[in-house]
C-alpha cells in the first residue's frame, strides 16, 4: 500500500514537473511570438523603406529622361525663338525709326503749340469764365458742324434724285445742234474764182437756243422753209464754254452711277472734232477756252470727284477706233512700249452688258493725265495715218473713262440696284416693265435660265446697267467723234475705198436704227448690228443718257448733208417724245 501511495505522489509530481515545463514553454513560445511579430514588423518596415528607395531611384531616372527630352525640345525651341527674335528686333528697330521720325515732328508740334500758347496764355490767365465759355461755343459750333453734315448728305441723296428726275424728264436721249461759222473752205476749191458765190449763203440758222431754220430760195426749185427742234441750239457764236455748259449736268448723272455717251454727228468739216476734242493745244492752261467736250469733261469729272472721299474714285481710260466695222486698242503697245493698234472683239457678258476684252486701260488721276493719254493718240494717228487707215474722219474715236466709286453713297446705290435686280427676278413685280421686256420675260422664263446670274439684263431689250460687284460700282462716260456723215456716193469708188465708205454709211444708219429702234420702244434694239453700235449698247440704251451733238455747216454748199445730219437728229430725239418713263422707282434715293 505504501508503494502504491508513493507511486501517487511521483506521478504527482511529475504531472507538476511537466506541468511546469509546459508553462515555460508556452511562456518561451510567447516570447518567440513576440519576436517574430517584431521582426515582422521590422522585415514590413525594411521592405517598405526599400521599395521607397528604389521609387526614388525610378523617379529620379524619370526626371533625368525629362530633363534630356526637355533640354532637347528647349534647344530647338530656342533656336526658333532665337531667329523670331532677331527678326523681332530688326521689326522693331524699323518701328523705333519711325518712331523716333514721329517723336521728333511731335516734339517740335507741341513745342511750337507750346510756344503758341505760352505767347496766348497771358492773355487767358486770369480769365477762367472767358474760356469756359469759347469752350462752349466750340462744342456748340461741333454740334451744328455735326448736324449740318447730317443735313448736307441728306440734301446731296435729295439732289441726286432731283438731278436724275430732271435729266430723266429732259428724256435719257438729248439731242443739241451746234451750227459752226462760216468758214473760208465752205466756199469749196476755186468756186470763189468761178463766181459760184452762192454756195457761201448762210441756210442753216440757229433761230433760237431750240430751233434750226433751214431756208433756201435756189433759183429754178422750190423755196424750202424746214424747221428743226432740238433740247438745245448752238449758234456760231456760241463758245466752246457754252456747248459745255449743257453738257455737265451729265457728268453728275455719271458719278451718280449712270452711263454716259456724247457723241458728235455730221459730215466732215461740220465741226465734230472741233466741239469733242477742240483745240490742239488742249494739253496746256491757255488752250483750256477753246478745248471741246472730251477734256472739258475730264476736268469737270475730277472736280467732281475731288468733292467726293478720298481715294473714293479712280478712272481709268481707254481709247478705241471704230474702222471698216472692226474696232481697234489705240492703246496698245508691242514689247517695244510702241503704239500699234491692236484689233480686240466686243462680246456681250453674261450680265448683259457690252465688253472689249484685252482692252488697254490707263489709271489716270488727273484730267491733265487724260489728255495727256489722249494727245498721244491724236500724235500717232497725225504722224501714222496708215496706222490704220488714212483719214481720221473715216472712222469713229471713243474715248471711254470708266469710273471705279467706292464711295459710301456709290455703296448704298450699288445695294439698290443688287436689291432692284432680285426684285426683278421676282416674277410677282414684273408690272412695271413696258410691254416690249415684258414679252422678252415670259419668252425668258419659258427656257430655262442659261446663266448662273440668270440677270433680266440679257435680253437686248433690257437696260444695260453700270456693272456692279459687292464693293464698288463701275459706270462709263463714252466720248465719241463719229466718221463724217456725209452721203458719199458708192458710184466710181472700188477696192479698199469702195468697203471704207460703204462700213461708215452702215455703222451710221445702224446707229441711226438703234435710236430709231429705241425711240418705237421695239422689243428688239439692233445693237448688234455693227460693231459701233455693240461697243455704245451700255451708253445709249436702258437708264443710260445719251447726248447726241449735231454738228451742222451753215452754208447752201453742205445743204443735202445739213437736212441729212438734222434728220438724224430728229429721228433720235422721238426717243422722248413722250416723257420718259421712270423704269425702275426702286432705285431712286428716297
Ligand atoms: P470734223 O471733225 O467734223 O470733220 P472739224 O472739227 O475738224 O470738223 O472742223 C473743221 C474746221 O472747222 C476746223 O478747222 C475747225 O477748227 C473749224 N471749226 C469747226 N467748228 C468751229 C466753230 N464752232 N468755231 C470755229 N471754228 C470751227
Ligand atoms: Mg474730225
Amino acid at each position: 500500500m505504501p508503494l502504491f501511495i508513493k507511486r501517487d505522489q511521483i506521478y504527482a509530481h511529475q504531472i507538476h514537473l511537466l506541468e511546469h515545463k509546459l508553462r515555460s514553454k508556452e511562456e518561451r513560445i510567447l516570447e518567440l511570438e513576440t519576436e517574430n511579430a517584431l521582426l515582422h514588423l521590422r522585415l514590413a518596415e525594411c521592405l517598405g523603406k526599400l521599395r521607397r528607395d528604389n521609387e526614388d531611384v525610378l523617379q529620379a531616372q524619370k526626371h533625368r529622361l525629362h530633363q534630356n527630352h526637355v533640354q532637347k525640345y528647349t534647344q530647338t525651341a530656342l533656336a526658333k525663338l532665337l531667329t523670331e527674335v532677331q527678326v523681332l528686333k530688326q521689326d522693331l528697330r524699323d518701328v523705333f525709326a519711325v518712331y523716333v521720325g514721329f517723336a521728333t515732328e511731335l516734339d517740335e508740334q507741341s513745342r511750337e503749340i507750346l510756344e503758341r500758347v505760352g505767347s496766348a496764355s497771358p492773355a487767358l490767365q486770369g480769365n477762367d469764365g472767358e474760356l469756359q465759355s469759347l469752350q462752349a461755343q466750340v462744342d456748340a459750333l461741333k454740334h451744328s458742324l455735326q448736324e449740318e453734315n447730317e443735313r448736307c448728305r441728306t440734301e446731296r441723296l435729295r439732289r441726286k434724285l432731283l438731278h436724275n428726275t430732271l435729266v430723266e424728264l429732259r428724256g435719257n436721249i438729248r439731242v443739241h445742234c451746234r451750227v459752226r461759222p462760216v468758214l473760208p473752205f465752205d466756199a469749196g476749191l476755186g468756186q470763189l474764182a468761178l463766181g459760184s458765190g452762192s454756195t457761201l449763203e448762210e441756210v442753216v440758222q440757229a433761230v433760237n437756243d431750240d430751233s434750226v431754220l433751214v431756208s433756201c430760195s435756189k433759183p429754178g426749185t422750190s423755196a424750202m422753209n424746214k424747221m428743226f427742234e432740238f433740247e438745245r441750239v448752238h449758234g456760231p457764236e456760241d463758245s466752246q464754254e457754252a456747248v459745255f455748259e449743257e453738257v455737265k449736268p451729265l457728268l453728275t448723272s455719271l458719278l451718280d452711277g449712270y452711263n454716259v455717251c456724247i457723241m458728235a454727228y455730221g459730215q466732215t468739216g461740220s465741226g465734230k472734232t472741233h466741239t469733242m476734242i477742240g483745240t490742239e493745244d488742249f494739253t496746256r492752261p491757255e488752250g483750256a477756252p477753246l478745248q471741246g467736250v472730251i477734256p472739258k469733261s475730264a476736268t469737270e469729272l475730277f472736280r467732281l470727284i475731288s468733292e467726293k472721299p478720298a481715294e473714293s474714285h479712280t478712272v481709268e481710260v481707254s481709247v478705241t477706233e471704230v474702222y471698216n466695222n472692226e474696232v481697234f486698242d489705240l492703246l496698245s503697245k508691242d514689247c517695244e512700249g510702241v503704239a500699234i493698234g491692236t484689233k480686240r472683239d466686243v462680246i456681250t457678258t453674261s450680265t448683259g452688258t457690252s465688253e472689249v476684252p484685252a482692252l488697254t486701260h490707263e489709271l489716270v488721276r488727273s484730267s491733265v493725265e487724260v489728255m495727256q493719254v489722249i494727245s498721244a493718240v491724236l500724235r500717232l494717228r497725225a504722224r501714222s495715218p496708215t496706222l490704220v487707215h488714212r483719214d481720221s474722219s473715216r472712222s469713229h474715236l471713243i474715248v471711254t473713262l470708266t469710273v471705279t466709286s467706292k464711295s459710301p453713297n456709290a455703296l448704298a446705290l450699288a445695294r439698290r440696284l443688287q436689291s432692284a435686280r432680285q426684285e426683278l427676278q421676282r416674277p410677282s413685280q414684273k408690272e412695271w416693265w413696258s410691254p416690249r421686256c415684258r414679252r422678252a420675260a415670259s419668252s425668258r422664263s419659258a427656257s430655262p435660265a442659261s446663266s448662273p446670274y440668270h440677270s433680266p439684263y440679257h435680253s437686248p431689250c433690257l437696260s444695260p446697267r453700270p456693272s456692279i460687284t459687292q464693293a464698288q460700282i463701275r459706270t462709263k462716260l463714252q466720248l465719241v467723234d463719229l466718221a463724217g456723215s456725209e452721203c458719199v456716193g458708192m458710184s466710181g469708188v472700188t477696192g479698199a475705198a469702195l468697203w471704207e465708205t460703204s462700213c461708215i454709211n452702215r455703222s451710221l444708219s445702224a446707229l441711226s436704227d438703234v435710236l430709231g429702234a429705241l425711240a418705237e420702244q421695239r422689243p428688239h434694239v439692233p445693237y448688234r448690228n455693227s460693231k459701233l453700235t455693240h461697243l455704245l449698247q451700255d451708253s445709249i440704251g436702258g437708264e443710260a443718257k445719251l447726248l447726241v451733238m449735231l454738228c451742222v455747216s451753215p452754208t447752201q454748199r453742205f445743204l443735202a448733208e445739213s437736212l441729212q445730219s438734222l434728220g438724224f437728229g430728229a429721228r433720235a430725239r422721238q426717243v422722248h417724245r413722250e416723257p420718259a418713263r421712270r423704269k425702275n422707282t426702286t432705285l431712286k434715293m428716297k
